[in-house]
């Protein structure tokens, strides 16, 4: 009898995007003549660059042609764009990454997801709360987590660690011995970020309990300020106790056409019941060269014109549009009387709802009388309860007319 892995049957459905959909659709078919504004999903809108374009026909052309034509590549990317990534995104900061401990690969989204294959099944995981809804349901299906508990919206044995307006969002450190620790910063939903300093007391706790911080930093591109890591391991020692995921997604427009890496240095080791340390890059790379038989050249070739001249203008040239609206969104709302967060090193504003709305009812509010749709905040974790996400991925024009509306709510 074939037996299913039950821990799937522990996720809660995820009703957060297909609820909201539903909602859009019921408010568009008794109200047709509402134009409504999208300010909710994740995903960019503005076309990749002109020279990456460019890239990909030539790599297309590239695969016509008996001579120039390309198999399978090395599963782990391809050295032009392990290069060009240790060099523009390390070397330019003062990091030293080896070329072998970067990995390529289609997604930060899959690789955040399956890194958890590399480690036991016992290990405690925190999570910041709210977050990126992938580390947690990844480590549901892993088996790492008790039952879902309905009323406090929360999985037994899941270390949450809230990270809200009381605490400034900065998660403190967990009080009880952790393993795995996921960090996204700038993160997702909050648009908030660590300085230096904060990081470093991570790194610090990781290196003291033997654990291991996963550190995802898909939107480092839009970081503005000065003192906030672009890189964990801008901190002293984070090579010895984090890995790093990179993606082109939102930094050059990728999320169709679907390039990421993930960095694992050698320093970096688990360990065995009996304490022996085991490399994890080792691991990583048998893990890839297993399961996975490495991102299409064209893809390759696309993500490393990201990397030349034109493609840095123009993807600087995207992120400071994305940016613009971020900001119109802030000020917009702060003039109309909410507090917001984030949005200052990344394309996501947070606001508090109104005091009375839950985070699904201020969805309802501003859908009704805003046609407004953005993300409820409780849909990214308990925590996030009372909170509203909106992103900068609009059109300007768009962005522009949505908080006009608010404001006249
Ligand atoms: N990590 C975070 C924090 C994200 O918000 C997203 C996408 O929204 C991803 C990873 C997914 O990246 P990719 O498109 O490379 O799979």
């Amino acid at each position: 009898m074939i037996l299913v892995n039950e821990n799937y049957l522990k996720l809660q459905d995820s009703y957060l995007f297909s609820t909201i959909a539903k909602k859009v659709a019921e408010f568009t078919e008794e109200n047709p003549d509402k134009r409504i504004i999208k300010l909710g999903i994740g995903d960019v809108t503005l076309p990749i660059a002109k020279v990456v374009g460019e890239a990909i026909n030539k790599a297309t052309e590239e695969m016509l042609h008996k001579e120039t034509f390309r198999g399978y590549g090395p599963e782990q990317g391809y050295d032009f764009l392990r290069e060009k990534i240790v060099e523009f995104d390390y070397k330019k900061r003062g990091i030293n990454i080896e070329i072998d401990e970067v990995f390529v690969s289609d997604g930060a989204k899959c690789d955040t997801g399956n890194i958890g294959e590399l480690f036991s099944k016992d290990n405690v995981v925190a999570i910041t709360d709210p977050v990126y809804p992938v580390y947690l349901d990844t480590n549901i299906m892993a088996g790492r987590t008790g039952n879902y508990n309905k009323e406090q919206d929360k999985y037994e044995k899941i270390v949450y660690i809230p990270a809200t307006s009381e605490n400034n969002f900065i998660p403190e450190l967990p009080k009880e011995k952790v393993d795995m620790i996921y960090l996204c910063f700038p993160n997702n939903p909050t648009g908030t970020v660590l300085t230096k300093d904060e990081l470093a007391k991570w790194v610090k706790y990781a290196k003291e309990n033997k654990a291991i911080i996963l550190f995802d930093s898909a939107y480092e591109a839009f970081i503005r300020e000065d003192n906030v890591p672009h890189s964990i391991y801008e901190i002293d020692g984070a090579k010895e106790v984090a890995i790093e995921f990179r993606s082109f997604s939102k930094t050059a427009g990728f999320t169709g056409v679907r390039c990421a890496y993930t960095v694992v240095p050698k320093e970096l080791v688990a360990y065995t019941k009996n304490n022996e340390e085991v490399s994890l890059n080792r691991l990583w790379n048998r893990r890839q060269c297993t399961k996975f038989n490495g991102v299409p050249y064209i893809t390759q070739r696309a993500a490393e014109a990201v990397y030349s001249e034109e493609g840095q203008k123009e993807i600087r040239k995207n992120i400071d549009y994305y940016m613009e609206n971020a900001k119109l969104i802030r000020e917009g709302l702060t003039e109309a009387g909410y507090t917001v967060y984030g949005g200052k090193n990344a394309p996501y504003i947070w606001l508090k709802v109104p005091k009375g709305y839950t985070s699904w009812e201020f969805f309802d509010y501003l859908l009704e009388k805003a046609n407004v749709v953005g993300t409820p905040g409780v849909g990214f974790g308990p925590s996030g309860e009372g909170y509203f996400r909106l992103t900068a991925f609009g059109s300007k024009e768009n962005t522009i007319e949505a908080i006009k509306r608010i404001k006249k709510m």
